[in-house]
């Protein structure tokens, strides 16, 4: 094939076209710079290795306490909170910290972990099963729970429950390391960084000390940033029995009157990725998967369907509930309406796939398809709200990062290249569209309700009259 002197230096060189393009010869195999996506797949470095090393002494940790079905007195627990949390922050300020301000997309394209790999695949059955185990068979965890009893024999935790305290605690260590990892990775946007600062408040205050500091001082566990019908027993008959009647007054002032109210001068944002514990979960460690949601209309169509249908769901067992606690004959009905909700919706929806499904359909399946709090927000957010994404259609590119990364599957490009203002109930506000877009074309705005569809405002260049500027 080398038949002149000019490309016998290149002969290594695989793609050589010609005898005269020598220039071409000396390409390397495979040039970055031609990837749509950026970068070919990643390679951590040694330091990053040593900081996944942590990571994995954790799991091992983990791995060990759960096969011995001991939990070595709580001896493992430094290792496993140090483990997870110092070596993923280790690893996320050696992978984003010293790297300069942007989006990045580390091959994410590539990863068998974040694009339904094999590791995404075995990630997902992983975490799906621990959830079935959480839920239904704490019996077969009692080395993992055990992990964590210096904190549950310092609450006072009953025994048959301490997989709460477990769970709550990985949870609060996945927001927290993953946190950082957000607030590192999405520094160059002020809107991103309080906003990753709030959701981590909120988790480990509201979603851990508190709750916890009640117990400790013989109080109910209470959730104060969980209302209904997101915390679906928030306004059954029931809990009036045992809550508190301030924390019920304040539930119920929050859902009829302090929601309405946030999101029209906010938009759902103020909630959905601002305060909800299920959102700081998303925007935290779902971050690595937000590409992976399904943008057609399909899902579109599916996803209107579904989270309206669990929120006829659970105003009809809530009313159902109250009707039967003053007659007799509606009281099996609700309670088979009660069983199912909590069985399907509240455990499997909310919490096994919610979670369990991130590295397949992303970080937002329940928030997008079963959340009832997001579809009353998201009605609230398309008629009642001052919240709209404006977009300036003439700066537009089309490179498409925008749609990649909304985690609630919209096609924020399509709205871009016409101009056109996003104001979809599904939109979370979480901003990162506009954190990834290279040309700032979007912009998150909370403005007078008048023209917030926007007749689309067509920045484009032939529009333009520059004589009259
Ligand atoms: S449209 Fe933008 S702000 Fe809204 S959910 Fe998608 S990425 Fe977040
Ligand atoms: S709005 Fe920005 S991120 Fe989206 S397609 Fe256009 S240039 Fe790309």
């Amino acid at each position: 094939m080398h038949t002149t002197d000019s490309t016998s230096a290149a002969s290594a060189a695989p793609f050589q076209l010609s005898a005269d393009r020598s220039s071409f010869d000396q390409a390397p195999l495979y040039d970055p710079s031609l990837a749509l996506t950026g970068n070919p797949a990643y390679h951590p470095s040694a330091a990053q290795k040593v900081a996944l090393a942590a990571v994995g002494l954790a799991a091992l940790a983990c791995a060990v306490a759960w096969a011995s079905g001991s939990g070595f007195s709580g001896s493992l627990l430094a290792v496993v909170v140090l483990g997870f949390g110092g070596g993923g922050i280790a690893y996320a300020w050696l992978t984003y910290g010293r790297d300069h301000a942007g989006i990045h997309n580390h091959g994410i394209m590539f990863s068998a972990q974040q694009a339904r790999g094999h590791f995404g695949w075995l990630w997902g059955i992983l975490l799906t099963g621990l959830y079935v185990l959480v839920y239904w068979f704490p019996q077969y965890l009692t080395g993992l729970i055990a992990v964590f009893d210096p904190i549950s024999n310092a609450l006072g935790y009953p025994e048959g429950s301490r997989q709460w305290v477990m769970y709550g605690s990985f949870y609060s260590l996945a927001v927290a390391t993953m946190g950082v990892r957000a607030f590192l990775k999405y520094r160059h946007v002020r809107y991103q960084k309080i906003r990753t600062v709030s959701v981590v408040f909120f988790q480990l205050a509201f979603g851990y000390s508190i709750p916890y500091l009640l117990v400790l001082l013989d109080q109910p566990e209470l959730y104060l940033h969980y209302f209904w019908p997101l915390d679906y027993d928030g306004l059954w008959p029931d809990t009036f029995g045992w809550m508190p009647m301030a924390a019920l007054i304040f539930g119920a002032a929050m859902i009829f009157i302090g929601t309405p109210v946030l999101t029209y001068f906010f938009g759902k944002r103020w909630y959905c990725s601002w305060v909800c514990g299920c959102g700081g979960l998303a925007e935290t460690a779902g971050d690595p998967y937000r590409h992976l949601s399904d943008k057609s209309l399909r899902a579109w169509r599916i996803e209107r369907w579904m989270i309206h249908g669990v929120l006829a769901f659970i105003i009809l067992t809530t009313v159902l509930l109250w009707l039967s606690s003053t007659t007799d004959v509606l009281s099996p009905i609700a309670a088979g309406f009660k069983k199912w909700y909590v069985f399907f919706i509240g455990l499997m929806f909310a919490g096994v796939i919610g979670v369990g499904f991130y590295p397949i359909f992303g970080s937002r399946v329940w928030c997008r398809f079963g959340c009832p709090m997001a579809a009353i927000l998201g009605l609230q957010q398309r008629f009642f709200s001052r919240f709209r994404i404006t977009t300036n259609g003439g700066q537009c590119i089309s490179c498409g990062n925008c749609s990649t990364y909304c985690e609630m599957g919209i096609d924020v490009r399509w709205y871009a290249q016409r101009g056109q203002n996003i104001v979809r109930a599904s939109c979370v506000g979480c901003g990162v569209c506009s954190a990834v877009c290279p040309r700032g074309v979007l912009n998150l705005e909370n403005g007078p309700r008048t023209e917030r569809f926007g007749t689309a405002q067509n920045n484009l260049i032939e529009d333009l009259d520059i004589l009259d500027m």
